[in-house]
C-alpha cells in the first residue's frame, strides 16, 4: 500500500510571500481537502506550544492557517496541549486572538479529565487519555519535527504520544526503559567495582541508585550503547536493547490509542520541519539547530509522513558548527 505525502520545500526561487511556507501550507490543506472533511465536527489541533523560553515551536502564524482552513470548512476548532503548556503559551504567542480560535489543556487544568484505556505494557496497565482528545471528532496532528534524547526524533507519533496523556502516563511511559534492572547487583563482587562501573562512562550513564545505596541506576538518555563500561561490568550491568526500544514502543502504543478514539479518515498530520533541534521542545529553551529545515510535511498517514520527514532530513547534512558538545 502507499500513501501520498505532500510536501512544501524550505527553498524559495523568488522572494516573493506565494513561496513563502504559510502558502506551502495552504496548497497541502487544499492537497488534503482539509475544508471538505470537517464540516460540523469538533476538530482538536494538537501542538506542542511549548515551554518556558522555547520559541521553535509551530509559530502561531502556521497555527492560524490551520485553524481558518478549520473555520472555513464549518469545523470547530480548539487548540490543545499538555496543561503546563497552555497555562504559560500566551508567552510564546499562542492565544485565542493570535491563533483564531480557543486553547484547551489536553487533560483539564488540573489533569483530570481523561479516559483510562486498559493497556498491558511492561509495568504499565492502563494508559489515561486526554479527555479533549476523546471528545473531539476530527483531529489534526500538527507537529514541530526535533531531536529528542530518548528517540532521536520526534515528529507526528510523539506529538500525540505524549501530548494527549496525563502526567501520571507521561512518567509511567518514560519509565518504561527501567522495567528490568539494568545493574545486577548479585553479579557486583564488592563495593569497589560498584564504584569503577559507574566511574567507566565517560557521558554520564551510569549513576548511583537513589532508592539503593549498592545499587546503580543507567540513565537510558545519556547512554550511546558505546560499551565501555562493558569491560569493568560484565554480567553486572546489562545494555539491553529491548529497553532502549521500549520508549518508541510505548510511543507507538499511545498513538494508536489516540487515533482509535476517531473514526477512519478523520484525522490529518502535518509535519513542521524547521528549526531542527537537537531536544524536544518540553527543555523549555531553543538549541540552535542541528539540520538545515527540510519544508512542512502533510498527509492522511501518519507513517508516510514520519517517514517521508526522515527520508527528507536524512538527505541534509550535520551541522556539527552547531551540534552542542556531548
Ligand atoms: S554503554 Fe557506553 S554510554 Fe552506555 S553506560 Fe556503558 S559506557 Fe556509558
Amino acid at each position: 500500500m502507499t500513501s501520498k505525502v505532500f510536501w512544501g520545500s524550505p527553498h524559495q526561487t523568488q522572494l516573493d510571500a506565494k513561496q513563502t511556507l504559510p502558502a506551502k501550507l495552504d496548497l497541502i490543506l487544499e492537497k488534503l481537502e482539509l475544508r471538505q472533511r470537517v464540516k460540523g465536527h469538533r476538530v482538536a489541533i494538537k501542538v506542542h506550544l511549548g515551554n518556558d523560553v522555547g520559541y521553535s515551536t509551530v509559530h502561531p502564524v502556521l497555527v492560524r492557517r490551520v485553524v481558518e482552513a478549520v473555520k472555513e470548512g464549518e469545523g470547530k476548532p480548539f487548540v490543545t496541549d499538555l496543561a503546563h503548556s497552555e497555562a504559560t503559551a500566551p508567552m510564546r504567542g499562542y492565544t485565542a486572538e493570535t491563533i483564531g480560535c480557543p486553547i484547551y489543556p489536553s487533560t483539564g487544568f488540573d489533569e483530570k479529565w481523561f479516559v483510562t484505556h486498559p493497556y498491558k505494557y511492561r509495568q504499565m496497565e492502563e494508559f489515561q487519555l486526554g479527555g479533549a482528545i476523546e471528545e473531539a471528532t476530527f483531529l489534526i496532528d500538527l507537529s514541530h519535527v526535533k531531536g529528542h534524547p530518548s528517540c532521536s526524533y520526534a515528529g507526528a507519533i510523539k506529538n500525540l504520544a505524549l501530548g494527549c496523556v496525563t502526567g501520571e502516563t507521561r512518567s509511567a511511559m518514560h519509565d518504561v526503559c527501567n522495567y528490568e534492572p539494568a545493574f545486577i547487583k548479585e553479579n557486583c563482587p564488592d563495593e569497589k567495582t560498584r564504584v569503577a562501573i559507574r566511574e567507566s562512562c565517560p557521558y554520564g550513564g551510569i549513576v548511583d541508585d537513589k532508592e539503593d545505596p549498592d545499587g546503580l541506576h543507567l540513565h537510558y538518555i545519556n547512554c550511546n550503547q558505546c560499551m565501555i563500561c562493558q569491560d569493568v561490568a560484565g554480567s553486572a550491568l546489562v545494555i539491553d536493547r529491548e529497553s532502549f526500544m521500549a520508549f518508541l514502543k510505548v510511543n507507538v502504543i499511545a498513538t494508536k490509542l489516540v487515533l482509535d478514539t476517531f473514526e477512519p479518515g478523520n484525522a490529518v498530520f502535518i509535519n513542521v520541519a524547521n528549526t531542527l533541534t537537537p531536544v524536544c521542545d518540553c527543555f523549555g529553551f531553543t538549541g540552535l539547530p542541528v539540520l538545515p529545515d527540510a519544508g512542512v510535511f502533510g498527509s492522511n498517514d501518519i507513517i508516510a509522513i514520519e517517514q517521508a520527514t526522515l527520508d527528507a532530513t536524512d538527505a541534509t547534512s550535520i551541522m556539527e558548527k552547531t551540534f552542542p558538545a556531548a
